[in-house]
């Protein structure tokens, strides 16, 4: 068995057998640990969550050698997604530790694998959601890894498609990935704002533009904060008319000077009646329990709520709220590696980047508090330099 293959069978990302893998490379004659070891071991620094209770703290784990057709970035910074605190919480259910969060990635690429000609050492690249898929599903053939049907390989607190490595994410300081789940990035761009492209933004984007979001649209956005924000500069692009609904009138200038047309406080009455049976379509980012009929009451015929906002708990819905006006629901899921490489080139071309507030590695359990009580404007981008 090669060297390769023999450190492939015992790798895992837990720590123990992390440590069982320092023992075997250990074990091998020095003329092989010396003649291969940079090109198996990656050493990276994190930030892992160990359980659901205690906070993140410092970590250290190995990335698999760099195969052909794979990427090794090093992480300049990785933007904070509320789906990072849900899973480290394990809101959801099914959390697996030690977790590394982080799935808004932007770096500079250190190694290219020989089968991989879109990038070379030196040039920036990106990591979103996805680092891999069964690529031979019918959504896989369409270009839609996201819901890919035997599940996409997520780039962190899921498995690889061994079924065993777990995958581990962006507060790190390096990451290797398969060349086709890497994305290009305009280097003259303001990196860290762009960061969070790769989940807020791409999430946003692709369901306004699977709804044809456009101009003579009335679109609302509900909830300001990371995808919210990006979700309102998306629609006030692409030309619709475009209202924020938040829980916090404090919200109302940021809203405006996103771009928004129109502000409504959803605990203001009066603002809601004003606005009842108007829009075409409310992306709901919002990420705790509400009631989703005083949103849906708002659509207007044929309207539809796409639903990206995953509160951990399920929320109810009154078939009256969707036989009115003929309404639907529906759900979207962050978006493709193709839509999310034209999301990017459209970003670039029209100087759309996120809002930021850049924090060093070591204060994201600061963060996370902060952006549960909603007090981030609008995304928290961990710089890995720190
Ligand atoms: P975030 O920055 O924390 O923003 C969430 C916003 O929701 C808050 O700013 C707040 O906006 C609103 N909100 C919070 N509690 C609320 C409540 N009780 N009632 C009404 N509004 C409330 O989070 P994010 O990173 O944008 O993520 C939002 C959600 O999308 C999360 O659940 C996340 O897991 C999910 N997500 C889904 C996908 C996908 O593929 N579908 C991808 C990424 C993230 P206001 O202050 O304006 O009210
Ligand atoms: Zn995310
Ligand atoms: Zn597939």
């Amino acid at each position: 068995m090669s060297l390769t293959g023999h450190l492939q069978i015992i790798w895992m990302e837990n720590s123990s057998a992390h440590t069982e893998r320092l023992l075997s490379i250990q074990t091998l004659p020095s003329s092989l640990r010396n003649a291969k070891t940079t090109s198996i071991m990656i050493s990276s620094k994190a930030y892992a969550a160990l359980d659901s209770k205690t906070p993140l703290q410092p970590y250290n784990l190995s990335r698999r050698s760099v195969g052909p057709n794979d990427v090794h970035i090093e992480i300049l910074y990785c933007g904070v997604c509320h789906s990072d605190l849900h899973q480290a919480r394990n809101e959801w259910g099914g959390s697996l530790y030690p977790m590394v969060p982080g799935h808004e990635i932007v770096g500079r690429v250190v190694e290219a694998g020989s089968q991989v000609s879109r990038f070379k050492a030196g040039d920036i690249a990106a990591v979103g959601v996805i680092v891999d898929s069964c690529r031979h599903c019918n959504p896989c053939k369409q270009d839609l890894e996201q819901y890919c049907i035997e599940a996409p390989t997520v780039t962190y607190n899921g498995y690889e498609r061994d079924g065993k490595t777990l995958s581990q994410g962006g507060y790190s300081t390096n990451i290797v990935t398969n060349q086709h789940f890497v994305l290009r990035v305009d280097p003259g761009s303001d990196l860290k704002a762009v960061a969070p492209l790769l989940c807020a933004g791409i999430t946003t984007w692709s369901p306004l533009r699977h709804l044809k979001v456009g101009k003579g649209m009335r679109v609302a956005v509900a909830g300001l904060g990371g995808l919210g924000h990006m979700g309102l500069k998306f629609a006030v692009s692409l030309g619709a008319e475009v209202t924020l609904i938040s829980t916090s009138h404090e919200k109302e200038k940021d809203a405006r000077r996103l771009g928004a047309h129109n502000f409504i406080n959803v605990k203001d009455s009066a603002a809601l009646k004003k606005f009842n049976c108007y829009f075409d379509v409310i992306l709901n980012t919002i990420s705790a329990p509400h009631d989703y009929k005083t949103y849906l009451d708002l659509l207007t015929l044929n309207g539809t709520m796409a639903i990206v906002g995953l509160p951990p708990e399920a929320q109810t819905v009154s078939p009256f709220s969707l036989l009115t006006n003929r309404r639907s629901i529906m759900g979207s899921c962050i978006g493709g590696i193709k839509e999310t490489q034209e999301m990017l080139d459209y970003c670039a071309a029209n100087n759309i980047v996120s809002d930021v507030e850049v924090i060093p590695m070591q204060q994201i359990n600061e963060a996370f508090e902060r952006m549960q009580k909603g007090d981030v404007r609008y995304r928290f981008v961990i710089d890995l330099a720190s």
